[in-house]
């Protein structure tokens, strides 16, 4: 067998355009959606991905401003900041771009963000609403992922799903979105005895370990559906996933390729969410 590649590229690009579509209908209203993205330090990639969601914000008609902040940012002017967005009527999306320096506590910076302006997802208020079945922003990589899913028409009801990796931005919660669709679920981790013994009972297989090209065919039940969200380099440097591709996609029934997978996916989820909260003005 031969993979059907799911090309999570053109589909974040048909994204888009439905998304650029309603950002133009809510300026007509006169709300411009506008997405608030703070940098703390100066990490490469970090700089790399932010200047990736500015652009695609302004290519979408969206607002978006770039707060950058020196390494050595007390955690209590980071909060100030914050509180001075969450209160600001032309943001409707704050995102702390991570990691952040050892100095400042993750959680209580993503606890400070409004949750009704938390278009990453990962305020407490959110994740539990998520778990619960309530409306709310789902973290961005894992609802790309079931967008995808549904783009590609592939069922999620019923299937056995197994998640590799238990993350808190990508593994926990794509679990949970496969339950919510009525999926069974298991997580897997470092901890885990016998690998294979679970991914090769898998319908549907998430790949989110940060290994390069850790997932083999030998893990892989003929026909799988393999979703790979890793981004990591291999030895001779380029970009891979955590899935060895090669192997896997002779074996699978579909697979996600890395680049153009899962990866062009998370920033167009936040595109949506960032319009969804402007949206959400409009109640109030
Ligand atoms: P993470 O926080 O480092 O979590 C990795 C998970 O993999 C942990 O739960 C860990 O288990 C598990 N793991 C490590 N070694 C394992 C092993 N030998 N067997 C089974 N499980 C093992 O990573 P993350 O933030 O979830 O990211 C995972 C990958 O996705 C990275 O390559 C990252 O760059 C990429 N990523 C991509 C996107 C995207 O937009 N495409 C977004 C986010 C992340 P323990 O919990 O037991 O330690």
């Amino acid at each position: 067998m031969t993979a059907t590649i799911i090309n999570g590229k053109e589909i974040a690009s048909q994204k888009k355009v439905e998304i650029a579509i309603e950002v133009q209908k809510l300026k007509e209203l006169g709300i411009t959606p506008g997405l608030a993205v703070i940098l703390v330090g100066d990490n490469h990639a970090s700089r790399t991905y932010v200047t990736n969601k500015e652009k695609t914000c302004r290519d979408l008609g969206m607002y978006s401003v770039l707060i950058e902040l020196p390494e050595e940012t007390s955690q209590e002017d980071l909060l100030a900041k914050i509180e001075e967005l969450n209160g600001d009527p032309a943001i409707h999306g704050i995102l702390v771009q991570l990691p952040l320096p050892k100095h400042i506590s993750e959680s209580k910076v993503i606890e400070s963000i409004s949750p009704l302006k938390d278009v990453d997802g990962f305020h407490p208020i959110n994740i539990g609403r998520m778990m619960t079945g309530q409306d709310s922003f789902l973290p961005c990589t894992p609802f790309g992922i079931m967008v995808l899913l549904e783009a590609t028409e592939i069922s999620v009801a019923g299937k056995h799903v197994v998640v590799v990796g238990r993350s808190n931005i990508v593994g926990k919660p794509v679990g949970q979105l496969f339950l919510n669709q009525h999926a069974t679920v298991t997580y897997c981790h470092s901890r885990t005895k016998d690998l294979q013994f679970h991914t090769s009972q898998a319908d549907i297989i998430v790949a989110a370990v940060g290994i390069a090209n850790f997932i083999k065919a030998d893990h892989v039940k003929e026909g799988a559906v393999v979703i790979d969200v890793g981004i990591n380099r291999n030895e001779a440097g380029k970009l891979c996933g955590d899935v060895a591709f090669d192997e896997v996609s002779k074996k699978a029934g579909y697979i996600t390729p890395v680049p153009k997978g899962v990866g062009p996916m998370t920033i167009t989820m936040l595109m949506y969410n960032t319009l969804k909260s402007a949206k959400n003005t409009l109640r109030f």
